[in-house]
């Protein structure tokens, strides 16, 4: 049986989701999208216990990513480093069992075309997440710790940080 291996875009990343049990995986694009001094540290500190590998994807898988967009028939809004972090998991498919951590509806889509396993940064019954979300108070909406505003996007609620345990 192949390894288990979590593809990290940034939305994973910031989430808190590093996983100790397995590795983890990203392109060198998504650091750069990695703003906030919290998360940068949790990168920085697990690159040092090679906790995260960084790797890039190879031409094929580009082009196979290209081919699906081009074949979807749907509008997929991906960056230059979404498409990268999408190939990478079609990369390491041939050595690894790759599972892509992402909130990303537009990256989720083209996994599913690609028939590569995904999960959302916040979604219920991952054991391995740690960090902070945001919640709502009204309609109990989770948003991603960095999530801007005081106030729910969809009722207006106020949102308050909860700490997710592992
Ligand atoms: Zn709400």
């Amino acid at each position: 049986m192949k390894e288990k291996i979590y593809v990290l875009d940034a939305s994973g990343i910031i989430g808190g989701f590093i996983s100790s049990k397995h590795k983890n995986i990203t392109i060198g694009g998504v650091l750069s999208e990695i703003k906030d001094l919290k998360s940068q540290i949790a990168v920085q500190s697990a690159m040092d216990d090679g906790k995260i590998i960084i790797k890039e994807p190879d031409t094929d898988s580009l082009n196979q990513v290209q081919n699906a967009i081009e074949n979807s028939g749907d509008i997929l809004r991906l960056s230059e480093v979404d498409m990268s972090l999408v190939a990478l998991a079609v990369t390491l498919k041939k050595d690894y069992h790759p599972l892509v951590v992402t909130d990303d509806y537009s990256i989720q889509n083209i996994l599913k075309i690609l028939e590569i396993p995904y999960q959302s940064v916040l979604s219920e019954g991952i054991r391995e997440v740690y960090g902070w979300i945001k919640i709502c108070r009204g309609c109990r909406k989770k948003y991603p710790a960095d999530y801007k505003w005081d106030e729910c996007e969809i009722c207006g609620s106020n949102v308050y940080r909860k700490r997710i345990k592992k």
